[in-house]
């Protein structure tokens, strides 16, 4: 452990806190004309690049959903509960990041959604919280101690990361302006129940 999670662990923060930005499923899938489309999603694909741009972060992390074609969440293999039209399938167009992301500056790419039997909406770990995916890790190594996290679907995968980097020990930021929904009325109903350690940033970043 090094010193500075060691003064983390006791809620110090030392010098300038390192900052790492967490770009969840920006994938053609989830963008306009995907398998599972968020609304307007490819809209936030040049804000999220002026962040990207920006020198804000320390580390700059992009998770892809990658599933097999068995998986457990399509409603195809599991008609009783699959509640998901078959989505980022590996290796397939739909499970590409969008074109337009400026993958240029990004330091890590984390797969998630691997194993067929269980989904895995947060980028650190498949729904039951056993499998790692790797992201903790990328992070602790950093020295990162707060994350700002935008992308798709804020519902679900941005909230769960979310949820995931705070029990984690991150000082943890949503962007919502950087993200968009399934469910049109989700960033306010957000604000409701999502843990209130969870900093809710509104508006684009300066
Ligand atoms: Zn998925």
């Amino acid at each position: 452990m090094s010193i500075i999670e060691k003064f983390r662990k006791f809620g110090i923060t030392v010098g300038e806190m390192r900052k790492a930005l967490i770009i969840v499923d920006v994938q053609n899938d989830f963008c306009e004309g995907g398998a599972l489309a968020v609304s307007h999603a490819s809209e936030i694909i040049k804000p999220i690049n002026q962040l990207i741009l920006s020198n804000k972060y320390s580390l700059i992390v992009a998770t892809q959903d990658w599933h097999p074609a068995n998986h457990i969440s399509f409603k195809i293999n599991n008609p009783t509960t699959g509640i998901w039209p078959a989505h980022c399938v590996q290796n397939t167009e739909g499970a590409k990041l969008h074109s337009n992301l400026d993958i240029t500056r990004i330091d890590a790419i984390i797969k998630k959604g691997e194993n067929p039997q269980i989904d895995s909406y947060s980028g650190f770990y498949d729904n039951d919280k056993i499998n790692k995916t790797g992201l903790e890790k990328i992070l602790f190594k950093d020295n990162i101690q707060a994350v700002d996290i935008v992308g798709l679907a804020l519902d679900y995968c941005v909230r769960f990361t979310a949820e995931d980097a705070l029990l984690l020990g991150f000082t943890t930021t949503i962007l919502i302006d950087y993200t968009k929904a399934i469910a049109p009325d989700a960033p306010k109903a957000l604000a409701g129940i999502i843990d209130k350690r969870i900093n809710l940033k509104y508006g684009m970043l300066k």
